[in-house]
């Protein structure tokens, strides 16, 4: 038997006992003629003590032991003396007193340490040694809560009658707004199978199959552009149901989600339960996102009315033009320096606006950019319609209403992060319902769909897509929290004549529906039912709860920002057989 214990477990109960112990050495010290090794495995750290009293061959092993060698361990528990207990360690109470150390592997001198969060390495670093890096305490506890967060929504599901299936991964385009990866077939010469963006028709064909409650912790392809903190491939709690309505779907998901972070991550806080529910407007107009974050207030307010008569030339050219007037008050801000909010006026041009007016109230009056062109009584209806006070600055938007909410929403995160807001232990979930079903891409000039094409317009709107799409609202749903978004879904168009005329609107030519989506076409003719579903984002949900900045930290084996696999060197290039056989050939 390698091991009797697990190191991290061992308390003051197990006091007295002999135990036999695996595990790497954490951390080494010498202390006249005693060593003291951390060992650790998975569990955590224990304290061994080598008293120079052991036989001479195992002291000679104990000599040449560093950092991260391997080692059994056999000795005995014992209680540390008064006052030398290590409060920091969870075994901190007790050591090992060696009885014998075998070294059942040798380590070179890492690239880094793991005992220590402090001065992490250059993260290619640590992902290219990522069996070392994963061996870090807090990583091995992202990934131990990881498995609670899976296991949880599979015994979650399994109780509430869903079945758990797996959908091919080499399929067919099934498409979510990205580029598909490409798998060339060798025996077909020049086509290829495309690894799902989601197992979206599939867990469809599902339904129309009679399995009516389905999940799977799904793995989701997506060849995107590598802005921000994406994956090319990523994890999702894929479900559907069949005979559902909307809220059958929310009620479903937000159960699961209220039981679970208690249960995973007792730190957490859920912001309200029920979960509040808003309309793609009502998020828009009052956060100036549809992904809000609700931890902290800051909502926009429109004053649009309050300065339908200022004089300030960059108000009324953004109101003749059909705009509104809106501002976010930011607390504790109205001593920002000159340079400061010169830096947030670039921030705000981000997001597109042309300037960034601003007031800050001090106690010796209103300053500001825009001071100078408010009157006495447009001050006081400000003050009263935002409430805002000595030591707060306002800061205004004008221009068309989208790209108001859009800057006031962006710098309304700016300023959460600059005054330290939003409470980090909060998780506040909410349901963003009522999407518009089309977007207007001005590139192409074409409407594309806002979800996917899957979802169900709304049925009154159904007599518009042909009138006025950009008028029609979606059965789609949106879970948000703290500011991302964390699932979306949607009832789905369950109906061929529907199907159809959608793929028509994004403009497919018959042909193409035929090739690319001809079989879910044809499975709507065999008596599918209703249903819907939705796909909460695992990597992005455990990175919440194990607060972690990004969704690498969650990830066992992730690519880094360049897309790249930097531990085993992928993409790669591969021989020239296995090309031929393929039969690719570069120009
Ligand atoms: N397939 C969708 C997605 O990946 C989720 C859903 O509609 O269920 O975003």
């Amino acid at each position: 038997m390698y091991r009797t214990h697990l190191c991290g477990e061992l308390r003051t109960s197990h006091t007295g006992q002999t135990v036999t112990l695996a595990g790497w050495v954490n951390r080494r010290r010498d202390h006249g003629g005693v060593a003291f090794f951390d060992l650790r495995d998975r569990a955590g750290l224990v304290q061994v003590t080598i008293n120079p009293d052991l036989p001479k061959e195992v002291l000679d092993q104990v000599a040449s032991v560093r950092n991260e060698w391997v080692l059994q361990i056999e000795g005995v528990v014992q209680k540390r003396p008064e006052g030398m207990a290590n409060t920091k360690m969870e075994t901190g109470e007790v050591e090992i007193i060696a009885k014998n150390v075998i070294v059942l592997n040798a380590s070179k001198t890492p690239p880094f340490m793991v005992n220590t969060d402090a001065d992490l390495p250059d993260e290619n670093m640590r992902l290219k040694y990522r069996y070392i890096d994963l061996r870090r305490e807090r990583l091995t506890r992202n990934m131990v809560l990881r498995h609670k967060v899976i296991k949880f929504m599979r015994d979650y599901l399994d109780e509430q009658g869903f079945i758990e299936i797996e959908t091919p991964i080499m399929f067919k385009a099934t498409p979510e707004g990205a580029r598909d990866y490409l798998v060339p077939s060798r025996v077909y010469p020049g086509q290829f199978y495309a690894l799902p963006q989601s197992p979206q028709q599939l867990k469809q064909l599902l339904m129309v199959a009679g399995m009516d409650k389905y999940f799977q912790i799904a793995r989701c392809f997506r060849d995107e552009d590598l802005r921000g903190d994406r994956q090319p491939e990523f994890t999702q709690l894929d479900l559907e149901m069949s005979y559902v309505h909307r809220d059958d779907v929310l009620n479903l998901v937000e159960g699961l989600f209220t039981k679970m972070i208690p249960a995973v991550a007792p730190h957490k806080k859920l912001y309200s339960s029920p979960w509040p529910k808003f309309s793609y407007k009502e998020v828009l107009e009052r956060f100036g996102s549809d992904k809000p974050d609700l931890r902290f207030g800051m909502e926009l307010i429109d004053l649009t009315d309050v300065l339908a008569k200022s004089e300030f030339k960059v108000f009324q050219s953004a109101l003749e033009a059909g705009g509104v007037i809106k501002c976010i008050v930011a607390p504790k801000s109205a001593e920002m320096s000159r340079k400061e909010l010169d830096a947030l006026t670039e921030v705000a041009k981000t997001f597109g606006a042309k300037g960034m007016p601003y007031l800050a109230i001090t106690a010796e009056g209103v300053k500001g950019s825009a001071a100078k062109f408010f009157k006495e009584e447009e001050l006081a209806a400000l003050k009263e319609k935002t409430g805002a006070g000595v030591g707060d600055l306002i800061v205004f938007a004008s221009d068309a209403r989208a790209v108001v909410n859009k800057t006031l929403g962006g710098l309304r995160l700016w300023f959460r992060d600059k005054l330290d807001l939003a409470d980090k232990s909060m998780m506040a979930f909410a349901w963003v319902v009522d999407f518009p079903f089309f977007a207007f891409n001005e590139e192409t000039q074409a409407w594309e769909s806002e979800h996917h094409p899957f979802t169900m317009p709304k049925m009154e709107d159904l007599p518009k897509f042909d009138t006025n799409p950009g008028d029609v609202y979606s059965e789609a749903y949106d879970m948000v929290c703290n500011g991302y978004e964390t699932a979306s879904g949607s009832i789905r168009i369950h109906r061929r004549d529907i199907q159809m005329k959608m793929f028509q609107m994004l403009g497919l030519s018959d042909e193409d529906i035929q090739t690319k989506f001809g079989h879910m076409l044809e499975a709507f003719e065999y008596g599918a039912p209703p249903h819907g579903g939705m796909a909460p984002g695992i990597d992005r949900l455990v990175m919440l709860l194990a607060d972690e900045p990004n969704i690498r930290e969650v990830i066992a084996f992730p690519k880094n920002q360049n897309g790249r696999d930097v531990m085993a060197d992928a993409p790669s290039e591969v021989e020239p057989k296995q090309l031929k056989e393929l039969h690719i050939k570069f120009s």
